[in-house]
């Protein structure tokens, strides 16, 4: 799998969605050749000004909203890929460029829990014409 391509493509994925708190990201798990399943940062409160006051309380992480989706398929998550693409825009010009999305601890552990055995992420990217440099870090299962 050329996990950097699709990690390219995800970059014009994420910086279609709305930002949450100024932040664009997108994520797919693969397995076996195949992307299982996807989600981008979203807030979980939308469309309902009562539950909008709590600025804390209203965002749910791509890898996390991904995860949720395939609930109903557990086991196809063992030694299954995660791809973290965040989209930002460069301080002149306003064109999209990958931003680090390096999963966050929480992020982290949930992919732990579902068996998720290797994470790939996009790094800070100075001009949309520069290469995207990929993060990577294997997720060892719990014992
Ligand atoms: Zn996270």
């Amino acid at each position: 799998m050329d996990f950097k391509k699709i990690l390219r493509r995800m970059v014009k994925t994420a910086a279609k969605h709305q930002p949450v708190a100024g932040h664009r990201v997108y994520c797919e798990i693969w397995n076996s050749g195949q992307r299982i399943t996807w989600g981008s940062n979203h807030e979980t409160h939308f469309n309902d000004p009562r539950y909008m006051k709590n600025d804390d309380a209203v965002g749910m992480h791509a890898e996390v909203s991904a995860l949720l989706r395939a609930e109903n398929t557990p086991m196809t998550m063992r030694g299954a890929v995660a791809l973290v693409a965040r989209a930002r825009k460069t301080e002149r010009g306003g064109q999209f460029v990958a931003g680090l999305a390096k999963p966050c601890p929480g992020c982290m552990r949930a992919l732990s829990d579902y068996g998720v055995a290797e994470v790939y992420w996009t790094e800070n990217q100075e001009t949309p014409d520069d290469e995207v440099v990929v993060g990577f870090e294997e997720i060892k299962e719990k014992t």
